[in-house]
């Protein structure tokens, strides 16, 4: 039997076989080709053809790990290296051997993942990012009082290709914890730039604008440097860039968050805590990390006529008070709600009612 016909049938029957896997898998050959072995890999063979992206090669000193070809199932966990964008980041992978029976061998690199949605949120993530599929839309805070801008929030928009956009609660909490997510990161940067090039011309000069950070995005290593270097490069003004730091409650270590995130507000960066009162370790959070903002919780607006919401809205507005914190209620949808906001305390909000999210040429210049 020639060689290629073997090599058909050997991977005919892995990828039969490893369809019932509950993690997928690529197959990568020794001389640097790639077969496939599922949809997932079906897709990292595509971006392997285009220049921009590159799976390095697994070199010799990986091979030789393996011994001798004879004994099936080797395998051990290693991180690839992939570039995207000239940016290379690790995945995590378990790279098998499957020896075939003429001497050679075929690689198997199974993507680790928590979960097959896991794995498809990936690939949805890296296919926005190969074809520049990422975007901001900005979201106006308001004075609910005066009516004036006070800040904007940025909020991930990841097109899905067929019009719409993924969801960014379904899809966020998926990948954050993957390396990648750094790549997402570094492209928002890259759009909040381009923001602070038009910010005053759109009226908002002197308001913050935030950008959401996910809790690991806060351990990450390079976390202070990348955001002390972006306001430095782009000569920011103090309180005119904020982080809102989400999913707090999966902050590994607090004392070092703490630590990252005050030397960021020595540079001048603005610290909110988000969704406060959703995640289960809030109130500790206000005591441990220097933070200069609390948002409400959507739910709590939503609720607001209920009369334990009221009374806990009017207590975390008292907080606030007390240790000069700003407030800000986030989701506000109705009057009622906004003046029932502004009746508890709460005077900086937004929501729907006052702006719905939009991109940056549809924004109307503020007075
Ligand atoms: P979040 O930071 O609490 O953002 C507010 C979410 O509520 C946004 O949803 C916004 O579109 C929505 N919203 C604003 N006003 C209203 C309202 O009046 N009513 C209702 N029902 N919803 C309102 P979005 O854009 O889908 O984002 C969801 C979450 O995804 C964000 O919650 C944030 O946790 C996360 N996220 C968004 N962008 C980023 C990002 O760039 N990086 C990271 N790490 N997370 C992000
Ligand atoms: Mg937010
Ligand atoms: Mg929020």
């Amino acid at each position: 039997m020639d060689k290629i016909q073997h090599k058909d049938k050997e991977l005919d029957y892995l990828t039969r076989s490893l369809l019932h896997h509950p993690s997928p898998y690529i197959i990568y050959e020794l001389d640097g080709s790639i077969a496939w072995a599922n949809m997932a890999a079906i897709y990292i063979f595509e971006l392997d053809q285009l220049n921009e992206i590159s799976i390095k090669k697994i070199d010799d000193e990986i091979k030789n790990n393996f011994g001798d070809l004879d004994s099936i199932a080797l395998y051990y966990d290693t991180p690839i290296e992939i570039s995207l964008r000239k940016i290379s980041f690790f995945m995590r992978t378990r790279v098998h051997m499957i020896p075939m029976t003429d001497d050679t061998g075929i690689m198997l690199i199974e993507l680790l993942c928590s979960s097959r949605d896991g794995l498809n949120a990936l690939r949805e993530t890296i296919q926005c990012i190969e074809n520049n599929r990422i975007e901001l839309a900005y979201q106006k805070q308001y004075d609910l009082n005066t009516n004036k801008v006070t800040g904007v929030e940025a909020l991930l928009r990841m097109q899905d290709g067929e019009g719409g956009y993924f969801a960014n609660d379904r899809v966020i909490p998926l990948i954050e914890g993957e390396k990648l997510f750094s790549l997402i990161v570094l492209e928002s940067l890259n759009q909040v730039k381009k923001f602070f090039e038009v910010k005053d011309s759109l009226g908002l000069k002197d308001t913050t604008l935030y950008l959401n950070v996910s809790a690991h995005t806060i351990m990450h290593q390079e976390f202070c440097k990348i955001f002390t270097k972006f306001v430095k490069d782009n000569d920011i003004k103090p309180n005119e860039f904020g982080l809102e730091i989400t999913e707090t409650a999966e902050l590994e270590d607090i004392k070092k968050a703490s630590e990252s995130l005050g030397r960021l507000k020595n540079e001048g960066i603005k610290i909110a805590l988000d969704d406060f009162g959703a995640g289960y370790a809030s109130l500790k959070y206000i005591k441990d990390l220097p933070i200069d903002v609390v948002k409400l919780d959507r739910d709590f607006t939503s609720n607001i006529t209920d009369e334990a919401t009221s009374k806990l809205v009017k207590f975390v507005a008292e907080v606030c008070d007390e240790l000069k914190l700003e407030m800000i209620g986030e989701g506000i949808e109705t009057e009622e709600e906004k003046n029932k906001m502004i009746d508890l305390g709460c005077t900086i909000g937004q929501g729907y009612l006052m702006h719905m999210p939009s991109f940056v040429d549809e924004f109307e210049i503020e007075k």
